[in-house]
C-alpha cells in the first residue's frame, strides 16, 4: 500500500481535459461511481492553455483589426483603436474562468468526484495518487480510463526558456508583446498564433521546414493562407530548415536553410511549435500491462478505446492522432459507454478539422487525391464566395467551398473550404459524409439566406452541373 490512505471506485480516470473529463461525465451518468484526477486545471490543455484562450485573443484582435481596416469603408471609425494586450489577457482568463466553472459544475452534477494530484499505475487494478501536498493515496479500480493529453516538443538547441524562446502555451500569457518573433513550425498552432501577432503589429516571420504551410492539408487551403499572411505582412520561409539558435543578450538570431540557401534570422522572440508528443511517460504503464507503440508513445487502443488491457482505456492525445478537442470529446463519451457495458465504437469516418485563421480553414472526409488512391472516380467543383450576397454584405468575399465526390455513384467524399463561418457550417458537412450523403442530397438541402452555408449548397450544384449563382461552363458535367 502505497500510503495512509486507500480508496476504490468503479472507474478512475487520470486527466481532466476534454477526453477525461468526457469519459467521467458519460461514466457518471451511466451510474458508474467515478473518481477523477487531475495534476493542474480542470478542462485540460484545451479549456486552459489551448482552443478557448487562443480563440478569445484571436477573437480580440480581429476586433481590433476589423475597426482599423474594414471599418472606415463600412462606415465605422474610431480614434486612435489600440490593442491593450493585459486588458486582452484578462478578458482570455476571465473566459476560462467561466469555463472551468462550468466543467466543475458538470462533473459534479454527474457525480463524479475530482481530486487533484497526480497519478502513477502500480498495478493492473490499482494507482498511486500524489496529492499538491505530497500525501499519497491508493486507488483500487474496476476500469480506468487514461486521458493525460500530450506535451509540447522541441528541437535540440531551440529548448524554450518560458520568456525568449516560448511554447504555445507560453505566447498565449505572454506578459508584453516583442517587436518582432520568429515561429518555428507552420502547423495549426504557428499559423494561428503567428497571424494573431502579426495583427496585432508584431513582426513574425514563420519558418517551416516542408514545402507548405499546415502540411497534411490541401494545398490549395495552405495557398489561400499563405497570401492573406504575406498580405499581412508576415514573412513565410517554406521549404527551409532550422539549424542552430544563438541566443543573444538583445536578440536571438536563427540560421535557416532554404531555397536561398544559409542565412540568418533574428528577432526579439522565438515560438517553437513543431510537434507534441503523448503524455504516456511516468504513468506506470508497464506496471499496469498497458502497452505503447514504441515509436511513437502513443498507448495503443481498439475501436473501443480499449488497451491490451480490456478494462483499461485511452482516450484523446494520449491515444492517436489527429490531436483535436472534439475527437478527445467522442473517445471519452465511447471509452465510457463501452465501460458501461453498452454497444459503441469510435468511427474515423468524417473528422472535421478547423484553423481559425483568416480565411477560417475547414475541412472533413477525403480530398481528390486521397478519394483517387482508394479508387474513386473523384471529381470536385469549387464554389466562390465571392459569388455569395452575404460574403459582400459581411466584407468578407475571400474565400470558397470545395466538394468532392465520386463521379461513379454521386457520393458525397469530402468538403474542404476557405472563408468566414466555414468552421461552423463544415458541421452540416461531416453529418453529410457521416451519413453516406450523395452531392445530390446536399444540393437538395434547403440552406438559409443569405449565409456563408449556402456555398455548400451552391458547390454541390456546381458539382453536379446544375449551377445557380455561377455561370453555367460547357464543361461542367450535368444532369445527375
Ligand atoms: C494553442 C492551442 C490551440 C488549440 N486549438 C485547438 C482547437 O481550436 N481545436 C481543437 O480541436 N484542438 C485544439 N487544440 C488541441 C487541444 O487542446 C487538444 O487536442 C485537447 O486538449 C486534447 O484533450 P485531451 O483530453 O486528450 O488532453 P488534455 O487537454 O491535454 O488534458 C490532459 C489532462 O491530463 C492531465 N494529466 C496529465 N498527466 C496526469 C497525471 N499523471 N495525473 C493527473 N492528471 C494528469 C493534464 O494536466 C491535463 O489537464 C489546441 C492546442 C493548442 C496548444
Amino acid at each position: 500500500m502505497a500510503g495512509t490512505y486507500a480508496r476504490s471506485t468503479e472507474v478512475l480516470v487520470i486527466g481532466g481535459g476534454p477526453g477525461g473529463y468526457m469519459a467521467a461525465i458519460r461514466a457518471g451518468q451511466l451510474g458508474r461511481k467515478v473518481l477523477l484526477v487531475e495534476k493542474r486545471e480542470l478542462g485540460g490543455e484545451c479549456l486552459n492553455r489551448g482552443c478557448i484562450p487562443s480563440k478569445a485573443l484571436i477573437h480580440a484582435s480581429l476586433l481590433y483589426q476589423a475597426v482599423r481596416t474594414e471599418g472606415p469603408e463600412v462606415g465605422v471609425t474610431a480614434s486612435d483603436p489600440k490593442f491593450e494586450l493585459a486588458t486582452a489577457m484578462r478578458w482570455k482568463e476571465e473566459v476560462v474562468a467561466k469555463e472551468r466553472q462550468g466543467v466543475t459544475t458538470l462533473l459534479k452534477s454527474a457525480g463524479v468526484t475530482v481530486l487533484p494530484g497526480t497519478a502513477r499505475f502500480t498495478g493492473a487494478r490499482s494507482a498511486d495518487l500524489t496529492a499538491p501536498d505530497g500525501g499519497h493515496e491508493r486507488i483500487d479500480f474496476a476500469a480506468a480510463v487514461i486521458a493525460t493529453g500530450a506535451s509540447h516538443t522541441t528541437l535540440p538547441g531551440f529548448e524554450t526558456d518560458g520568456e525568449r524562446v516560448v511554447n504555445a502555451w507560453e505566447v498565449l500569457s505572454m506578459k508584453s508583446l516583442p517587436r518582432s518573433m520568429l515561429v518555428l513550425g507552420g502547423g495549426v498552432s504557428g499559423c494561428e498564433l503567428g497571424e494573431f501577432l502579426a495583427r496585432v503589429g508584431v513582426e513574425v516571420t514563420i519558418v517551416e521546414l516542408l514545402p507548405q504551410l499546415l502540411p497534411g492539408m490541401e494545398s490549395d487551403l495552405s495557398r489561400e493562407l499563405t497570401g492573406t499572411l504575406e498580405r499581412l505582412g508576415v514573412h513565410v520561409r517554406v521549404g527551409t530548415k532550422a539549424l542552430a539558435l544563438r541566443r543573444d543578450p538583445e536578440r536571438l538570431a536563427m540560421t535557416v536553410e532554404g531555397p536561398n540557401g544559409r542565412e540568418e534570422l533574428s528577432a526579439e522572440r522565438l515560438f517553437v511549435t513543431v510537434g507534441k508528443r503523448p503524455e504516456s511517460r511516468d504513468l506506470g504503464l508497464e506496471e499496469a500491462g498497458v502497452v505503447t507503440d514504441p515509436k511513437t508513445g502513443f498507448i495503443t487502443v481498439d475501436a473501443q478505446l480499449r488497451t491490451s488491457q480490456a478494462h483499461i482505456f485511452a482516450v484523446g492525445d494520449v491515444a492517436r492522432p489527429p490531436m483535436l478537442a472534439h475527437k478527445s470529446y467522442r473517445e471519452g463519451i465511447v471509452a465510457a459507454e463501452a465501460i458501461a457495458g453498452l454497444p459503441t465504437r469510435f468511427d474515423f469516418q468524417a473528422m472535421p478539422s478547423v484553423v481559425f485563421t483568416v480565411p477560417e480553414l475547414a475541412t472533413v472526409g477525403l480530398t481528390k487525391a486521397e478519394a483517387e488512391t482508394r479508387g474513386y472516380r473523384a471529381r470536385e467543383a469549387r464554389f466562390p464566395y465571392a459569388a455569395l450576397g452575404r460574403a459582400h454584405a459581411s466584407h468578407a468575399t475571400q474565400g470558397w467551398v470545395k466538394v468532392v465526390g465520386d463521379d461513379a455513384t454521386g457520393l458525397l467524399l469530402g468538403v474542404h473550404a476557405a472563408g468566414e463561418d466555414v468552421g461552423d457550417f463544415i458541421a452540416e458537412a461531416a453529418h453529410a459524409v457521416e451519413m453516406g450523403s450523395t452531392v445530390r442530397d446536399l444540393a437538395a438541402t434547403i440552406h438559409p439566406h443569405p449565409t456563408f452555408s449556402e456555398a455548400l449548397e451552391e458547390a454541390a450544384l456546381l458539382w453536379l452541373g446544375e449551377p445557380m449563382h455561377v455561370a453555367r461552363r460547357r464543361t461542367d458535367a450535368g444532369g445527375r
